[in-house]
């Protein structure tokens, strides 16, 4: 430890009483002791400053606190109390409404009225376009933005149509040319447009029936949490609006 050469010492620095420097001291041990003695007073020192820094973090929310009981009664108007920001990045757990339209404006899915949508971000569990534009945005943010095909249901495929049984088409008793149908594939669940009726099969347009749209997006925030262990292992967000 480097012993300090002028009494006073810089700002911060512990200022040593020339009683505990012994300059005049020539004994093999005193240096050491000094040392000892420099030790203890800073952790003295340090201590003190941990206190204040805690006394000082309490009393700014003690104020806080109080600063919410006086607004609250302020005039009677409704209080808005400040949400910590906590911008979204990967592993959070995002809850959200959104409206869909096509590039002629007309609406053509909405969450609004029900429950909002849940997903685990960074995770690709909804359309790459619209998991970018969210991507370090804060709870309550309303935005709108538009994601082109290469970036929402990918581009339309020319050979897409398939003959299928049509009891393997989920999601009505009959069906007719233009009905949207899920159909069970060894990649999961897929929409297709039905296409074709016939007696026993139908054929269908494998193509998803957002492909090659571009899509605009009106997003609202609801709400935005840490993935718990469970989620992050599965993938996905957990309870309301999200998977199972
Ligand atoms: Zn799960």
């Amino acid at each position: 430890m480097a012993k300090k050469k002028t009494k006073q010492g810089k700002p911060g620095q512990i200022y040593f009483p020339s009683v505990f420097l012994g300059k005049a001291c020539f004994r093999p041990h005193c240096d050491q002791l000094i040392d000892q003695a420099e030790l203890i007073l800073k952790g003295i020192v340090l201590f003190a400053n941990l206190r204040i820094f805690q006394l000082l973090l309490l009393k700014s929310s003690t104020a806080g606190a109080t600063g919410v009981k006086a607004d609250a009664g302020y005039n009677g108007l409704p209080l808005t109390v400040a949400e910590s920001p906590m911008p979204i990045e990967k592993n959070q757990v995002v809850l959200f409404h959104y409206s869909v339209s096509d590039e002629q404006g007309n609406v053509v899915e909405s969450s609004r009225g029900g429950e909002p949508n849940a997903y685990l971000h960074g995770q690709g569990g909804i359309i790459r376009g619209l998991e970018e534009a969210l991507e370090g945005r804060d709870v309550g943010e309303s935005f709108s933005v538009t994601v082109t095909p290469d970036k929402a249901y990918g581009l339309r495929k020319a050979d897409a149509m398939q003959r299928v049984p049509i009891k393997h088409l989920i999601g009505a008793k009959r069906w007719k040319p233009g009905m949207i149908a899920q159909v069970k594939t060894e990649q999961g669940a897929r929409h297709v447009v039905v296409a074709k009726v016939g007696l026993k099969f139908a054929d269908v347009d494998t193509n998803h029936p957002m492909a090659g749209k571009t899509l605009t997006f009106d997003i609202e925030i609801i709400e935005v949490r840490t993935a718990d262990p469970e989620e992050i292992a599965h993938g996905h967000a957990h309870g309301p609006g999200g998977d199972h």
